[in-house]
């Protein structure tokens, strides 16, 4: 394609929240969206299509993030995630764990052999807290590796965090201070004791993702100061708002280039590098192997 922008590269999109996920988990979780009268959702949830309503609307990479119901599946979950996507360039896959199961042996697995960059913990679907004491193992490993976990918060079966659930994330911080927190959906609808989260503790980050049709509302001036900690996501497919749409809500904030291009890739990249720097594989059989 012609065109080329004047610095020289167009900046790639990385969609940090997005769920591609075993057929018959992706068909149930729809329906639990669709028995509880959720707007239609446009993106199908069968994994290899769902990619590719991804790769349509121009993202260039995406973390895949599953999320347990119960303990006992997360370990099968995290080796479908690795073994689907091992070889997939477009395709981060993350891991994830339940406070009810084996918690050390879950992370241990998933990190050191299954070499899983991302964690998510869903609280809603989980039924647990953010800060549940049996996932110190979790932060403990988290804090010492670098690699970033994104948190659900809310318990609401709607989606919605509230302020006290936020705080449940703010004393994980502080009890964990190096560990890396993505804050899902912002915590909306608690996005001020979110975003207050972001301004008192260095690693804590938010995406941007909806509420199924609600788009994070957040406004240029509520962001200001912390563009470096704000991850672009759409929630594909669990979601009623075009990925587009999401993006363009992102490009309306007229951010200078160098903040839009972080929002909407470069922040995503940063926190990935830092656990290939901090957690060198400990087989390195495999050269060239790490992420971009
Ligand atoms: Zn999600």
């Amino acid at each position: 394609m012609s065109g080329r922008r004047p610095e020289g590269r167009e900046a790639k999109i990385v969609d940090a929240h997005v769920h591609l996920l075993p057929e018959r988990l992706a068909a149930k979780i729809r329906r639990f969206f669709t028995d509880r009268g959720a707007p239609p959702m446009p993106y199908p949830h069968a994994p290899e299509q769902a990619r590719r309503a991804l790769e349509a609307a121009g993202i260039a990479r995406c973390w895949s993030l599953p999320y347990a119901h119960r303990p006992g599946v997360a370990a099968g979950l995290n080796r479908w995630m690795a073994k689907t996507f091992a070889a997939d360039r477009f395709v981060v896959p993350g891991a994830t764990v339940h406070p009810g199961d084996d918690v050390e042996t879950v992370v241990r697995e998933a990190v050191e052999e299954l070499h899983l960059s991302i964690f998510k913990l869903h609280c809603s679907v989980g039924s647990f807290g953010p800060d549940d004491p049996r996932l110190e193992p979790l932060w403990r490993r988290s804090s010492d590796e670098g690699w970033p976990t994104t948190v659900h918060a809310g318990s609401a079966a709607t989606g919605a965090a509230t302020d006290l659930e936020i705080a449940a994330v703010g004393r994980v911080a502080v009890r964990f201070p190096r560990a890396r927190i993505i804050v899902a959906h912002c915590g909306a609808p608690a996005i001020r004791a979110a975003l207050e989260l972001l301004r008192r503790h260095e690693h804590i980050y938010a995406d941007l993702c909806p509420v199924v049709a609600d788009p994070a509302p957040l406004k240029r001036r509520d962001i200001a100061g912390v563009e470096r900690k704000i991850l672009f996501g759409s929630d594909t497919p669990s979601v009623a708002v075009r990925i587009e749409e999401s993006i363009a809500r992102v490009k309306a904030w007229g951010l200078d280039a160098a903040q839009e291009a972080a929002i909407l890739g470069g922040n995503a990249r940063a926190l990935l590098d830092r656990r290939e720097t901090m957690a060198p594989r400990k087989d390195d059989s495999e050269p060239g192997s790490s992420g971009e």
